[in-house]
Parts: C-alpha cells; structure tokens; sequence
C-alpha cells in the first residue's frame, strides 16, 4: 500500500534549464535525461524537428532550410516559442503519464533573467502539465547540490560557471546574500580560442573544434608537474581558404582565454567586495566552491585560489549540481518556500 502512494507520488521533477545542458531528475529515481538544451526547427514553418542531441548534431551543418537553435544560449530567453517547445519535449519525455498525478516541478534558472521571461519559463512548464512550478537561482541550487550546509548562519560562495553564463553567489541561512550574474562562460572560452587561432595562426576553426581544444588541452594555470598538452589542430587558412593542421600548445590556449577569465574573476571580486565582513570571513575559511561545466577547466580552482587568496574547491558531480540541488528542493518543504520567493 505504503508503495503504492509512493509510486503516484514518485513523479515529481527538478529540471536544471543550463544554456548548453538540460538534466532531469525524477524524485525517488536520479538523473533521468541530460541533454543539450538545442532545438532544430524547419526554417520555413517553424516546426520542430528535433530536440536535445539528435538537435545538437545538428549544429553548424544543418542544410538551409533546417535551423538548430540554442534558445537558452546567452542565459536570457530570445525565443519563448522554442524554449517552451523544449521544456515541454523533456518534460512529456521522462514524465510517465500513467502516474495519475500531474508532477510539482522544480526549474534551475540563471539570475539574471527577467519577470517575463521567468512567466515564460513557469507557464511552459504548466501547459506541459505541471501542478505547482517553483522557480530557483541556479548557484543556490548548485550549493545545495554540491551539499554545502547552506541553512547554517554562515557564509557559502558558489560560483556555477555554465555554457552561456556565470553565476556567483554568496549564500546564508538558505537564501541568496549576494549575486552576480554575468554572461561569460564556456560558451566564450570557446569564441576566445577562435578569435586567438584567427588572429595568432590565421587559422580559421568552428565552434565545435574549439569545444574540443579546451576540453583536451585547455588550462588556466600553469603546472610544472603536468607536462605541456598538445593537439593537432585542423581549420581553415584564412588567407588560402585551404585546410591547414597547426600543432597548438596548452600555453596558447591559456593565453586565448585569459580575458573571459578574468571577467568572471572581477565580477567575483566585485561581489566579495559587497559581501559583509563576517561572511567573508566564513568564505575564507571554508573555501570557494566551483561548479558547472566550467569547473572543469583544468587548474581553474588554482587560478581562483591564487586571486583571491581562497581555498577553492571543485563540486563533487560539477555538472549534476544544480539538477541535484532542485531536487532536494522538492524534499524539503522548507527549501520550496524559499523558492516561491524567488520566483
Ligand atoms: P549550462 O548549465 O549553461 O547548461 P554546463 O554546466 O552544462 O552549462 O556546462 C557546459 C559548458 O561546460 C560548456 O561550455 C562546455 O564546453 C564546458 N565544459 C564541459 N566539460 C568541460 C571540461 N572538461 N573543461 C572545460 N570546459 C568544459
Ligand atoms: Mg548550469
């Protein structure tokens, strides 16, 4: 019987709505999709095509007449048709319509959106067939992810660095003390290995070749103990107009992000700078915590340390985080008044 009212019960939802990822996570099953938040469309009618990774192939080699559009990629909402179109697809995905109750849905959302766009977000997710739609910031979910004590009177800082923006936030008793959230993130490291590939080697290369140069060999630290990375890298000449393969080094690639890094290390010291002394006090003594898919980069938690003079640390599961913390969102009523609040 217990099992049973379990099972109707079960189906509630935390959606993380990333610029390049959207995950999934059913309440007493886990991480059920992760997928990239990517569209395909047909030019003429609109109509959708494809969502997710089948979408993603798409990219950059779709014939004219299809489009692949990342609707969510700056992390504000440019086309509310698509991104409606695409929560609804995840959500008609992984929901079992033979549970006979509609799902509560918890949605990760960057800060920095608007009203409108959060109305958006929230009656796409109900005509999807939603009961109840709690909206929540992105870097809180994360921390609650990450497992950081956050209900303690005590100052976290966490720092989601995504596809299409940045998000660092000071956290106490639960709630949100100080944010900033800037569009900077993955999404321009890779513009950076471009336009520094175009200007240093005149080599012209896609979006999708830069992804793999900073994922292989991208670094923001140097590291005497890890030996120099390399990779052959394959683009175009951009005065021949001829293929050409350069050997590149992980110092060049360093070189080319360093200006969208240190855009997100000033808007972290400008919101440590904000940040009332006591729980700055407590940031310096437990550490800065990184998640997203930004974290990733390699020694980014060494250059932060060394800026601010702060332990930082990398999330256990940085690219789960905030689908994780929505989920304990749902678990605890506690959190879910915290979230109303915020939406
Ligand atoms: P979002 O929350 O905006 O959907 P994610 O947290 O899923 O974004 O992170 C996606 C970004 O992380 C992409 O720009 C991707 O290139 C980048 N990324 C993923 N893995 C790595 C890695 N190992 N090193 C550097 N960047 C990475
Ligand atoms: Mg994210």
């Amino acid at each position: 019987m217990f099992e049973k009212v379990h099972k109707l019960f079960a189906n509630d939802l935390g959606i993380d709505l990333g610029t390049s990822n959207t995950l999934v996570q059913v309440r007493g099953q886990g991480i059920v999709l992760s997928e990239p938040s990517v569209v395909a469309m047909e030019a003429s009618t609109r109509r959708t095509i494809a969502v997710g990774q089948e979408a993603k192939n798409m990219l950059g080699k779709t014939p004219g007449e299809i489009i692949a559009a990342r609707p969510m990629k700056d992390g504000v909402i440019s086309d509310y048709d698509t991104v409606e179109k695409m929560i609804k697809y995840f959500i008609r995905k992984v929901h079992n319509k033979r549970t006979l109750v509609r799902p509560r849905i918890v949605i990760g959302i960057p800060s920095g959106i608007t009203e409108v766009e959060k109305r958006a977000v929230r009656e796409a997710a109900e005509q999807a067939g939603a009961r109840e739609v709690y909206l929540v910031e992105e870097a809180l979910a994360a921390s609650l992810g990450a497992n950081l004590p956050i209900h303690e009177p005590a100052g976290h800082m966490v720092i989601d660095i995504g596809g299409g923006t940045s998000e660092i936030a000071v956290i106490s008793l639960g709630h949100m003390v100080m944010s900033e959230s800037i569009r900077v993130g993955g999404d321009k490291f890779d513009t950076a290995i471009i336009n520094y590939l175009k200007r240093k080697f005149a080599l012209v290369v896609g979006e999708g070749t830069a992804e793999e140069i900073k994922i292989k060999i991208g670094n923001s630290f140097p590291d005497r103990k890890e030996k120099r990375l390399k990779m052959e890298v394959r683009g175009r000449d951009a005065a021949t107009g001829l293929p050409r393969t350069i050997m590149l080094d992980s110092s060049e690639v360093r070189k080319a992000l360093m200006q969208p890094l240190n855009e997100i290390i000033e808007a972290m010291k400008r919101v440590l700078d904000k940040t009332p002394p006591e729980l700055a006090a407590d940031i310096c003594d437990r550490g800065i915590v990184l998640s997203g898919g930004g974290a990733l980069l390699r020694n980014l938690n060494r250059l932060i340390s060394k800026v601010t003079n702060v332990p930082c640390i990398i999330a256990e599961n940085p690219l789960v985080c905030v689908a994780l913390g929505t989920g304990k969102f749902l678990d605890n009523l506690k959190y879910q008044v915290a979230a109303r609040r915020f939406s």
